[in-house]
């Protein structure tokens, strides 16, 4: 059976604003549906890196946000800590992040709350009982809350393909230990015969897991986490991972972790992604690069595998932008994240999920 997704535009008129739009979209999409009176209600979106300006604009989550408090929710804005050790590491360099970024109570008017606590220690144990986890450790105050509304970006990202509703529920929902453990497919290695000894690897590498070695990039395996930074910011491609091996796995960990983010939120879960700003990578590294197709829309459903599917083909289906980085795929139905990166393959995160019993790729899409 197909799922219903719904999309809204970017087109506003002085009858309906697009900030309307947004409430009208949420609401079509099921809110009353899926929150009622006295929820405690996450609202999971990404506070963004500092420097990057490519994340959900505050303003928009406010009427998400305010349609939640219609329907006699408490909603609370929410993300955990990364995995890398830099500014949203912790609860109290995350909410001074989330706040310089715009995400202040008189602007989103909801409080914020790091879900993994203070040093990203504060998770739930789930049981899931899949191909490679038993287990799974989620956030403890998603865990906790009665309904979880998934507010993501969609975008490139240089792991998964695109980074759009299981990532943001998946690895964004689980604590350090659960973001590690989805990561720990991934070793990189440098090719020492490519490797110019530039040092923009060891720069970039906020574990401090890169060295120069007689001028050649050497990682500790010891200190990395494979969060695949260095991969993305050689020049010359000197840095790999088994990329048949290492990224099936770690988008199958990301599915078997939604999973177990969604156990238990059966009817109490909406998904939501903005496909606007869609920038080549993740709202992770400090910076974004130019979006690589025009702003399209939202779109809003109750299946969090429809959600992406309509997402992707959205994009796909649009001329690349000619000053993105795209140099390669850039006609109208080509893939345009297989252009930026060639050797991951995204569709195996919509497949897994479907195999897995989370939603379905089969979509009916209805502009409202
Ligand atoms: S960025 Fe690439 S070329 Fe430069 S030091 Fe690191 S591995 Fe070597
Ligand atoms: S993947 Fe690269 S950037 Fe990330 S921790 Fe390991 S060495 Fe550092």
């Amino acid at each position: 059976m197909e799922s219903a997704v719904y999309f809204i535009d970017l087109r506003a008129t002085f009858k309906e604003s697009f900030v309307s739009k947004l409430a009208r979209l949420v609401e079509t999409a099921g809110l009353s549906e899926v929150v009622k009176p006295r929820d405690l209600v996450a609202v999971k979106v990404h506070f963004g890196e500092r420097g990057n300006t490519a994340f959900i604009r505050p303003v928009f989550v406010r009427p998400v946000v305010d349609a939640v408090k219609r329907f006699k929710g408490r909603p609370f804005l929410t993300d955990a800590n990364t995995l890398y050790a830099g500014a949203r590491s912790d609860a109290a360099g995350h909410l001074v992040t989330a706040i310089e970024n715009g995400f202040a109570f008189p602007v989103v008017n909801a409080p914020l709350v790091i879900a993994d606590g203070l040093r990203g220690k504060s998770e739930k144990v789930v049981s899931v009982n899949r191909k490679h986890f038993r287990e799974v450790y989620i956030a403890a105050e998603i865990d906790q809350a009665d309904v979880l509304i998934s507010l993501a970006h969609f975008k490139g990202h240089e792991l998964a393909g695109f980074g759009g509703t299981l990532k943001n529920v998946g690895m964004g929902c689980a604590s350090r230990r659960g973001k590690l453990a989805q990561h720990s497919s991934l070793s990189p290695k440098v090719k020492r015969k490519k490797c110019t000894g530039c040092g923009e690897c060891v720069a970039r590498c906020v574990q401090s897991a890169i060295s120069l070695v007689k001028e050649k990039a050497v990682i500790s395996t010891k200190a990395c986490i494979g969060c695949g930074e260095c991969i993305l910011v050689c020049p010359v491609g000197a840095i790999q991972i088994q990329w048949n091996q290492s990224i099936p796995v770690f988008l199958e960990n990301m599915v078997e972790y939604t999973l177990g983010v969604l156990q238990k939120k059966e009817g109490k879960a909406l998904f939501v992604n903005f496909i606007t700003d869609v920038s080549p990578a993740c709202d992770c590294v400090p910076f974004n690069d130019a979006p690589i197709i025009r702003d399209i829309g939202v779109v809003a459903s109750r299946d969090p595998v429809a959600v992406d599917q309509v997402s992707v083909d959205l994009v796909n289906r649009e001329p690349g932008l000619p000053e993105s980085c795209l140099s390669t795929h850039t006609g109208p139905g080509e893939d345009k994240f297989r252009g930026i990166y060639p050797k991951v393959d995204w569709e195996i995160q919509l497949d897994y999920a479907e195999a897995v019993g989370l939603g379905t790729r089969r979509y009916r899409l209805e502009r409202i």
